[in-house]
């Protein structure tokens, strides 16, 4: 890929994605793979004014070969030193970039229990980190950059030596950066679009959302009191406005977890731990499913649906018009990131707090009081279309309509 084309890209991720502050301090997490890329937002970091940039590279391969020979004991270890440096990282409220470059299915022979034994033991010692970040006690950004399986995953018809270039084609073009365009100023204005719908929906207060299409969706979805219509741009805890992830094109609230009734037709296959699921619905009554399909792949979604009391009920309602960048690639990512934002869905599972008013201090018991989902998992799947309808439903009974032929009407 081409350096100037990656180098606009390092600059999107400090400018607009963390807005990096002058003296403030930058960590970038990236893929050993994804080197000149990281090197280049290191050097973006410093030119935006970061008065150090703390950089911290990972490897999928080298963790693979810890969970495959090291002991328990040794994968649950959390040193003291690592504690240290998330300690440090939260005292100096410090902006974080992250890169992601998966590389499916490099986990499939490891023993999972392991994994999740590190995966607890890693939340007692550093979750203090995760939940600072979680509520934007800074400001923090998810990128993503190719590996060559992610990519031949992507398009398995291309030659091994243009199938990197082309995936970075695609993230580019999915981040609004080209040649000839200036992604900061496009970013702006693509954050004050999904400013404006956040407020319209949020002014507008409504008690349901009805969605139709020709596909069979008729669904109604009434979302919990107080909800929040967030998505695009946020704020941290130091008042500083930044853009988390990169791409993104959603709108999306809180659905009341038992006030969901009627069919929802899938438009995309789900990726579910490494199984593609396919052509599926799912019916709800009072906010659980109660009946479901797929053509491809039943039992895994049925496990899902089995996991927790919260995984079988919603967690969020996002909306994007089906003319976005993303949607109109036609391309299936077979990552959230890019895939959640190419159409109209809905997530399986827990609920963000951010979606309801005072969320941050609300008590569990208050939240799932207002219909808060609480499950441990969060599973995105797509249900938009071309012919999408969507109409919102006010408190005393009002209809307004919000989407028309797939897209925004305001
Ligand atoms: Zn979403
Ligand atoms: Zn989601």
């Amino acid at each position: 890929m081409n350096n100037k084309l990656l180098k606009k890209f390092a600059d999107l991720a400090v400018k607009v994605g963390v807005n990096v502050q002058k003296g403030q301090i930058l960590v970038v997490n990236s893929p050993v793979e994804c080197r000149e890329l990281a090197r280049m937002i290191v050097e973006s970091g410093y030119e935006a004014g970061a008065s150090y940039v703390m950089m911290r590279y990972n490897d999928d391969v080298v963790a693979k070969h810890l969970y495959t020979y090291a002991s328990l004991e040794v994968v649950k270890e959390v040193p003291d030193y690592l504690v240290e440096q998330f300690k440090y990282i939260v005292d100096k409220k410090a902006a974080v970039i992250s890169i992601s470059a998966p590389t499916p299915g490099l986990m499939k022979d490891v023993d999972p229990t392991k994994m999740q034994a590190a995966a607890i033991a890693s939340n007692e010692k550093i979750g203090f980190y995760r939940k600072h970040m979680m509520s934007n006690g800074s400001q923090w950004l998810v990128i993503a950059a190719p590996t060559v399986p992610w990519a031949k995953k992507v398009f398995p018809n291309i030659d091994s030596d243009e199938v990197v270039d082309k995936l970075w084609e695609a993230i580019l073009n999915a981040s609004r950066v080209t040649e000839d365009n200036d992604p900061v100023k496009e970013w702006q204005i693509h954050i004050d679009k999904l400013a404006k719908h956040n407020k319209i929906l949020n002014e507008y207060n409504f008690k349901t959302l009805k969605f139709t299409n020709g596909r069979g969706t008729n669904l109604e979805i009434d979302l919990v009191k107080n909800h929040i219509w967030g998505g695009g741009g946020e704020k941290a805890a130091n008042g500083v406005s930044f853009a988390p992830n990169i791409p993104t094109e959603e709108t999306f609230t809180m659905p009341h977890s038992h006030g969901v009734n009627g069919k929802v037709v899938a438009t995309m296959p789900l990726n579910y731990q490494g199984k593609l699921i396919e052509d599926f619905y799912l019916v709800f009554k009072d906010g659980k499913v109660v009946d479901y399909d797929a053509k491809k792949e039943k039992e895994s979604l049925k496990s899902l649906l089995e996991l927790d009391e919260g995984s079988s009920r919603l967690g969020e309602v996002a909306l994007i018009s089906y003319d976005s960048p993303i949607s109109n690639m036609g391309i299936l990512f077979y990552n959230t990131l890019f895939d959640e934002n190419a159409s109209c869905h809905l997530a399986l599972g827990n609920a963000y707090t951010m979606n309801i008013k005072d969320g941050n201090s609300l008590t569990e018991k208050e939240l799932l009081d207002s219909g808060y989902n609480k499950s441990i998992t969060h599973v995105d799947f797509m249900f938009g279309s071309e012919d999408m309808e969507i109409v919102g439903i006010k408190e005393n009974k009002e209809e307004i309509q919000i989407f028309r032929n797939g897209n925004f009407v305001f």
